[in-house]
This record gives structure tokens, sequence and C-alpha cells, in this order.
């Protein structure tokens, strides 16, 4: 019998709760504390008051699986989805956690038992990665592990160094790699072309030895703790015998779900459309589901640009009606069980999708019709002007990654600097207006003030992203 990935995450939880872990529930996808942050990303989210010693909780190991969104801030996978065959906007992490209680050597030892002995995950097939000094890691995957020095990559670069901030607890990680065979394009990790597909990143394990106190000073920390992360999604594939996310049971059952109601075959030259809208519809509903509604900016933006992604790709596929809502009953069953909080919002979800949809569609026609006479216009690489990306955006509300995704396809860019131009000018217009009125003074204060704080809400966004600048 195939596991399932319901499955898959009770073992998971239920091997760590045999050894000792408290199985805590997964946390919002809207941090509870932290404005700095778009989106739980990771299993740790939860627990950063715990690691730094804050916050004392009944337990010194904990399990989980968290709900992550990854699609603005620091970690943006949104541009990743429908080229990748790992990376979704929403996945589940399992992780692992010591608050000072274990550390290394029985992190190791609990990650390699799992996955070879519960699992049976081949072990010729695996590989792992340390921080290039990080001899202790190095030697204990050799004993624990078995694994030729070959397969134990020392990696000199910040991907396998775990900081929480510019202060806080940090430390070296390792990876764990599974060979989903030749024929796949990439290379092993720390080879050049290490990023393709086929050396697919399963598990972190994130070793929290130091403190840095200030920008110069690192200390030992007295008690050091572990954190691990690995995607639910990319274990099942593994254990599923695929090799692409998008195949394991769950995913899979979303895209037939999008085909049946569009009557396009899965597999067929629209495969990409079904991925992105099986990935955008759990992200949407995940996000609605935990209070996110769609607004033009902060969280609500975002939330926005992966709806209209995913409704765009449903118009793509010739769906006459709204279609994101009628997939809804789909995720509800694969999911439902395991995150009650989907049957509680399902209403909810369902109407916000639908409306949301209806109301894109008056627009999303005319939008595309202007941006083919646009690109008709130009030479075969020739970036699209600043000016039409932002009437595309002010008049047919069509956020700028929904244009550069579009032209993304025909290997075209758009002039995001005549973007943001474009939409200062409005800004600065928008302000004269303001000042001219009677009731100027307090209006343009409320105006300013606004612009302001609205900039500066999210600052792993807004700094990173040009839409940023929009929200
Ligand atoms: P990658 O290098 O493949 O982008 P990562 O190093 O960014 O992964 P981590 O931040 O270490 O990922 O997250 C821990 C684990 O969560 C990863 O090992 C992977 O299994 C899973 N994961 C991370 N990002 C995604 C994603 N976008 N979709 C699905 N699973 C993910
Ligand atoms: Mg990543
Ligand atoms: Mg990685
Ligand atoms: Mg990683």
């Amino acid at each position: 019998h195939m596991p399932t990935t319901n499955e898959i995450r009770t073992s998971f939880l239920e091997y760590f709760r045999k050894n000792g872990h408290e199985v805590v529930a997964s946390s919002p996808l809207v941090p509870r504390n932290d404005p700095t942050l778009l989106f739980t990303n990771a299993g740790m989210v939860q627990f950063k008051n715990v690691f730094t010693g804050q916050e004392k909780r009944d337990y010194v190991r904990a399990a989980t699986a968290q709900k992550c969104v990854r699609a603005g801030g620091k970690h943006n996978d949104l541009e990743n989805v429908g080229y990748t065959a790992r990376h979704h906007t929403f996945f589940e992490m399992l992780g692992n956690f010591s608050f000072g209680d274990y550390f290394k050597e029985r992190a190791i030892e609990l990650a390699w038992n799992l996955i070879t002995k519960e699992f049976g995950l081949a072990r010729d097939k695996l590989w792992v990665t340390v921080f290039h000094t990080d001899d202790e890691a190095f030697g204990l995957w050799k004993k624990i592990a078995g694994l030729p020095e070959s397969r134990i990559v020392r990696i000199p670069t910040s991907d396998n160094f775990w900081a929480m901030g510019d202060t806080g607890p940090c430390g070296p990680c390792s990876e764990i790699f599974f060979d989903h065979g030749p024929g796949i394009p990439g290379g092993p990790p720390g080879s050049p072309e290490a990023d393709g597909d086929r050396y697919i990143e399963i598990w972190n394990l994130v070793f929290m030895q130091f403190e840095q106190v200030t920008k110069e000073e690192r200390v030992s920390l007295p008690r050091p703790s572990i954190d691990t992360g690995m995607g639910l999604e990319r274990l099942t594939a593994v254990l599923q015998g695929k090799h692409d996310n998008y195949d394991i049971d769950l995913i899979r059952s979303l895209i037939m779900a999008s085909a049946d109601a569009t009557n396009v075959a899965p597999d067929g030259p629209q495969a990409v459309s079904h991925r992105v809208i099986a990935d955008h519809l759990r992200s949407s509903s995940f996000l609605i589901a935990d209070g996110v509604l769609p607004s033009n900016e902060g969280r609500g933006y975002v939330l926005r640009r992966i709806m209209r992604r995913a409704m765009r790709h449903a118009h793509k596929l010739g769906a006459v009606d709204p279609l994101m809502w009628r997939l809804v009953p789909a995720l509800v069953q694969q999911m439902g069980q395991a995150y009650p909080e989907l049957i509680r919002a399902q209403a909810i979800i369902t109407e916000t999708l639908k409306l949301e949809e209806t109301r894109f569609r008056a627009t999303l026609e005319r939008g595309l019709k202007l941006l083919e006479e646009e690109t008709g216009k130009l030479g075969s690489s020739q970036a699209l002007a600043g000016d039409v990306a932002f009437r595309l955006y002010d008049t047919y509300g069509f956020p700028l990654d929904l244009t550069q995704d579009i032209l993304r396809g025909q290997g075209r860019k758009v002039d995001n600097a005549g973007f943001e131009r474009a939409m200062e000018e409005q800004r600065a217009a928008a302000r004269r207006a303001w000042s001219g009125s009677g009731e100027a003074a307090t209006e343009k204060l409320w105006f300013e003030l606004k612009e302001k704080l609205g900039a500066s809400e999210f600052l792993g966004y807004s700094t990173e992203t040009a839409e940023g600048v929009v929200a």
C-alpha cells in the first residue's frame, strides 16, 4: 500500500511523539505577534520566543506540521510555481524542535532513522550538506549514517548558516537531499547545476548553537537548540515514487478537479495552468481561512495577487464562469480533516473566491486585449513600457507581477522603473488634488500618514519587491 500524504503527515508526528516530543498544532498563517513577517513561512515561527528564552513552555521537545506560505518577503516562491517540480506557495513543513534539550547528534540520529528505517528511503540516493566549518556535523553524518565523504558536501554560503535576524540565535545547518536520478537536469548540492530538480532538498536541520549579540560579537549558547523543517509534499513525492510534487495524491486530486471543471486534459499543453490553479487554490483558501481577505495593501494584496494569477490561468483554460470557488470541495475533502479551519471557513472561502473572480473577470478580458495590442507593437524581446503596465494596474486591476508573469511566457519584461514613475506621478497628482480641497490640511495629513504607515508595515515585503511600493 502506498502511503497517502495524510498518512505520511501522521507517521511523522507519531514518530516524534514516540520519541518524547509534544505534538503541537500548526499556528495560523498570519503570525500572531510579528508584524515584520508577512506570513508564517517555517515551523519555527511559532517558537521564536521559546528559542530566545523569552517564553517558557511545559515541554522541551516539540513536533509540528506547520502551514507555510512563501509568496513575499524574504522567502518568495511565487515565481517558482509552474516552473519547478518542488515549490509551492502553500506547503506543509514537518518539523521537530529541541529547546535546549537534545542537540546535533540526536537530531541527526532521529532524522536519519526516520527517513531510512521508518520510511525506507534508499540510502544510496541520499546526500547531505554541512556548513564548511562544521567538522562536528561532518563527523556525525559519517558515524551515524555511514555516508561516504563524497556525499557529505561542505557548503560555505549562507544557505547552510541560519540566523533568526541581525541578532539572536543562529548556527550552521545540514540539508538532506534525495537524488531523483539521471535524466532530470540538475547537479549535486554545491555544484554549479545544484539549482535543478534532480537533487531535491527534503529536510533542513538547523543547529542553533550561537547567539549573535551585536554585529561583531557572537557567543556560544549554553544550551543549544534544534529546529528542523521537511516539506511534506517533497517527502511524499519520494515515498510515492514520484519526482514531481504535483504528482502526489493530494495535489493530483486538485489538478484533476481543475481538469474536470474545465474539460481540459490535466497533462496536455495546459498542464502548467492546472498546476498553478491547484497551488494557488491551496494558498488562497488557507489564507482566507486564517482571516486574510483580498485588498489593495499588505497581506491582502499578496492574497489578491495570488488569486488573480490563478484566475488568469482559469481564463486561459477557457473557463467561461468563475472557476476557483468550484474547486473548494476538492480541497476540503483532501485537507479538511487535518485542518478543520478549512471546513469552518468553507463558506467564506467559497464566497470570497467567487466574488473576486466575478469582479476581476469584468476587466481581465479587456486588459488582456490591451496587453496583446501593446505587445504586438513591440520588437521580439522588447520590454513593455511602464506606463502601459501602470494602465493595466490602475484601470484593469492587473497587479504588476501578473503582467510580468504573462510576459515571462513570451520572454519579455516590463520596464519596472517606468512603472514606478507612472505610479509616483499619479500619487503626486492625488496629493495636489487633496491640497486643493477645503479640508486640505487634515486630509493631506491622513493621506501622508497612511502612505507612510502603509509602506513600512511589512518591511520584508515592501523593501524587496517592486509591488511592495504599490502595497
Ligand atoms: P529550496 O532550496 O529547495 O528552495 P529551502 O532551503 O528554501 O528549499 P527551507 O527554508 O530550508 O527550504 O525549508 C525547509 C524545507 O521546507 C525544505 O527542505 C523543503 O523540503 C521545504 N520547502 C521549502 N520551500 C518550499 C516550497 N516553496 N514548497 C514546498 N516545500 C518547500
Ligand atoms: Mg527556497
Ligand atoms: Mg535550500
Ligand atoms: Mg533549506
